[in-house]
């Protein structure tokens, strides 16, 4: 029977010739482009089927039963963060330099959620107006972050004084979101996504997640909640509500400034997108349906057909006299959902409150104006906090806010300054070894002043 060699024996006859560090090197040359000496050959090895304990589901009278199973601990922490949008990013980085050990796990492999991977450049609602000066709200790790952009070349714009609502660079935030996580000293879980909660009781004490390495579980003392969807409060049984809203897909257009401006005016095109630090790139929103943002069925249909229009249009562009140099960089990884659940704190914002500026004893952030045009809003603390389940805290886009509220709340300012928030009580709430709910404010108020965020 003829017998093909495979890598692994054909390097077994080189090297026995003598050529087999030749060989390997030139086949690691090969994959990237450039020659890598002494590159290791990539071992394999045979898994017995007995070295992991499987529990397979298993179909039973035709159901689908899943067996009761001990699960691995990954880790146990103080302060575990799940989900590493801007909320997620901002609340592990507060609690690590709050001095207590944090653990973060994102199901995708970088940070920033929909900033970076849903390519959501401009951070809208930085600033307020207050006796008709502009005041920026967003201050603290959020403004840090943007703050160190701007000493890197094309990583940031309108981060300035005088200025407002920046714009960054996705790459160039995944960096730095990188760089403070690391130096805060937070533990970190990429590729893992949060699937089930662990509960003593009505008490949260952890999370179940999956990975490769199959499903385990992480210990934490509280849990924030930074997902975006509610999903550590909702699979913890927590109260909320769910919503439907627009779920678009943005994209960014390439070669922007071999436009020529003019004759795609002629054509009707006014705008090929929103401002980039690239001066050759421009982002382009997408709203789409309000829909179901858990249903996988929905999700699957509308990213097909965003992505089908979206190159059909760019393709259209390239047609367009003007728009012949314009190409397609690259559509969002990540799906743009806007809102999905929304907690039930124990104090629901309203957007009455809101442009009032009513001002609150446990006030923990200010959100800031769209186009700074009015004042802040201060938020409480009581929209984080979930009505009875206890060591959970929610941040980001799922706090508690009525439906008026729900589209100043959700931009990225407002989630950067509630994770920061949501991320210091929970280390005060460990340190103190209580419930978040029962954390001191003024300790709290003080703890977030220290670590440079606006209360107003
Ligand atoms: C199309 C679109 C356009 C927008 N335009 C703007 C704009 O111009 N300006 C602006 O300021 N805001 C805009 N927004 C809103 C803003 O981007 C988001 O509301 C904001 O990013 C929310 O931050 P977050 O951290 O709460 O959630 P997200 O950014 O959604 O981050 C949640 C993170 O949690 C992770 N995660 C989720 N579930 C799990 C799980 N089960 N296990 C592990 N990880 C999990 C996700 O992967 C993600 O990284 C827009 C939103 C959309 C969708």
């Amino acid at each position: 029977m003829k017998h093909t060699l495979n890598r692994r024996e054909l390097l077994r006859l080189l090297s026995a010739a003598g050529l087999g560090a030749a060989f390997s090197r030139r086949a690691v040359a090969d994959e990237i482009g450039t020659a890598v000496t002494n590159a290791p050959v990539p071992e394999s090895k045979l898994v017995p089927s007995s070295t992991r304990p499987r529990y397979p589901a298993v179909l039973s009278g035709g159901k689908v039963i899943q067996p009761e199973r001990p699960l691995a601990v990954a880790a146990e922490t103080d302060v575990l963060v799940v989900g590493g949008g801007p909320a997620g990013f901002a609340a592990a980085v507060a609690a690590a330099r709050a001095g207590v050990r944090t653990t973060l796990v994102e199901r995708y492999g970088y940070f920033g959620g929909q900033w970076t991977g849903g390519l959501v450049l401009l951070v809208i609602s930085s600033h307020a107006r207050e006796n008709g000066q502009l005041v920026k709200v967003l201050r603290g790790v959020g403004d840090e972050l943007l703050e160190r952009l701007t000493r890197i070349d094309g990583a940031v714009v309108n981060q300035a004084p005088g200025r407002h609502n920046p714009t960054s660079d996705p790459e160039a935030t995944k960096f730095m979101m990188d760089e403070m996580i690391r130096e805060a000293g937070v533990k970190v879980f990429l590729h893992c996504w949060v699937a089930d909660v662990v509960m003593e009781g009505a008490a949260l004490r952890g999370v179940v997640f999956e990975s490769k390495a199959g499903r385990q579980a992480i210990l934490a003392r509280v849990v924030v909640d930074a997902t975006g969807d509610g999903d550590v409060f909702a699979a913890a049984g927590a109260e909320h509500e769910q919503r439907l809203h627009a779920i678009g897909l943005v994209h960014r257009l390439g070669n922007t400034d071999r436009a020529d401006a003019a004759q795609l005016k002629e054509a009707g095109i006014r705008s090929l997108g929103a401002l980039e630090p690239l001066p050759s790139v421009k982002w382009v929103n997408l709203r789409g349906p309000s829909t179901d943002c858990l249903d996988v069925a929905e999700l699957t249909r509308l990213e097909m057909e965003h992505r089908r229009s979206i190159w059909k249009r760019v393709q259209q562009l390239r047609k367009t006299p003007g728009g012949e140099k314009l190409f397609l960089l690259q559509t969002a990884p990540q799906l743009g959902v806007r809102i999905s659940r929304l907690l039930a704190g124990t104090h629901q914002l309203t957007y009455a409150e809101a442009r009032q500026g009513r001002k609150f004893p446990d006030t923990i952030a200010v959100g800031g104006a769209q186009n700074a045009q009015h004042i802040g809003w201060p938020i409480p603390y009581g929209a984080l906090v979930p009505r009875k389940l206890d060591n959970l805290l929610a941040a980001g886009r799922c706090i508690c806010v009525d439906e008026k509220l729900i589209e100043d709340m959700r931009l990225i300012a407002s989630c950067l300054t509630t994770g920061h928030a949501a991320g210091a009580a929970a280390a005060l709430a460990v340190q103190a070894r209580c419930r978040p709910r029962e954390i001191e404010i003024p300790r709290l108020q003080k703890l977030l002043r220290d670590q440079g965020a606006y209360l107003g």
